[in-house]
């Protein structure tokens, strides 16, 4: 294991911005094909190019010495990855020593077998996907998902006793009737509720300017039922949080669009072939793959401090006529 350095080893960017948070996507693939992440034919990654999960494992333990005290691991969708729970466990272990917390974003379709493992390796909290309530409508959005495998997985979920934030992208003429409804769910389940602007990371085959929905518009319309009040609760992420009058539900919103939060970014991304980005919405990266299977950890440090050189101020997302995706790369490559 590496040994924890004294504060010298601390990442911080040339922005002076202290990096913290590493999100890690522990495989590209999926079982559902939602269509703002996913084009419906997406080509995988070739096993081969794929870290295994002792390389992810000696990677953290290295980030983990290096300051990071959040993991997220996420994908592509992190709970199909073949003994997925070996790393839960191996990264969990670091728990109370040097990492804060460890914890994970799913669709949620295979909680139901991993619920207790997670919360077994020390996960606590998780955060689940979910864009529609409505079965045929989340059919259509995940391009052929079983709401019930979700809501067992969340059944699941609160059973073990993990704390459960859900996941909705805003989606202009697809579930921007279903907001309001959803945040009273998440209140009577016990959850909280997160809701997402789309971003534009690689193709899809569909246009998601016709579906883009500003969080200001959706902020204003919930405020004119409940009173929203800014409150300082943080998760470590980008979410900006709000207390809702009469629930006990938090309401997140993430504004990558319309309120741009790169000045307190702490994050940075290990994609699942052990490329770091530093920002979801640049393609500037350096590979930790060929240095660690060529010259081991010695190699990886190094590396390191040239990927913190090249955090950018900021994204760069458009979203409109003419705008492009930001990238190549799907959010499921990159991890979200
Ligand atoms: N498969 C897992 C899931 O769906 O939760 C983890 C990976 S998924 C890429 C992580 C999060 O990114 C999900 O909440 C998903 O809704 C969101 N996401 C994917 N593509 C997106 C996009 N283009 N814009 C905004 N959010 C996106
Ligand atoms: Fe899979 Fe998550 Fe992307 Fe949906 S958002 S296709 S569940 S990786």
């Amino acid at each position: 294991m590496v040994m924890a350095d004294p504060e010298h080893m601390l990442m911080t960017d040339g922005l002076g911005r202290r990096i913290s948070y590493l999100r890690i996507s522990v495989t590209d693939r999926c079982d559902l094909r939602c269509r703002y992440c996913m084009a419906e034919r997406m080509q995988f990654l070739p096993k081969n190019q794929v870290l295994t999960l002792e390389e992810i494992a000696l990677l953290a333990d290295l980030f983990i010495a290096r300051g990071i005290d959040k993991i997220r691991l996420t994908g592509g969708e992190p709970l199909v990855r073949r003994d997925i729970g070996d790393l839960v466990h191996r990264i969990g272990r670091h728990l109370g020593n040097g990492l804060r917390e460890l914890t994970l974003t799913t669709n949620g379709t295979r909680l139901t077998e991993h619920a207790e493992m997670l919360v077994d390796a020390g996960v606590r909290r998780i955060n689940v996907s979910l864009d529609s309530r409505d079965a045929d409508r989340f059919a259509h959005i995940t391009r052929g998902g079983q709401i019930d495998q979700v809501l067992r997985g969340l059944d699941a979920a609160q059973k073990a006793g993990l704390a459960v934030k859900i996941n909705m992208v805003a989606l202009k003429g697809v579930n921007e009737d279903e907001i309001i409804p959803m945040l009273h769910w998440c209140n009577d389940q016990g959850f909280d509720l997160t809701l997402i602007e789309t971003m534009p990371l690689g193709e899809t085959g569909e246009d998601r300017t016709d579906h883009y929905l500003p969080l200001t518009d959706v902020a204003a319309q919930i405020g004119a039922h409940h009173a929203l009040a800014p409150i300082d609760y943080r998760t470590g992420g980008p979410s900006r949080y709000f207390a809702v009058e009469g629930m006990a539900a938090k309401l997140g919103l993430i504004t990558p669009l319309t309120r741009n939060f790169c000045a307190d970014c702490n994050r940075i991304r290990m994609t699942c072939e052990g490329k770091i980005f530093m920002c979801l919405g640049h393609e500037d990266h350096v590979d930790f793959k060929e240095a660690l299977r060529n010259g081991g950890l010695a190699a990886v440090q190094p590396l390191i401090d040239r990927a913190l050189r090249l955090k950018p101020a900021a994204h760069d997302f458009r979203i409109g006529a003419g705008a492009r995706a930001a990238t190549h790369r799907h959010m499921s490559v990159t991890g979200g």
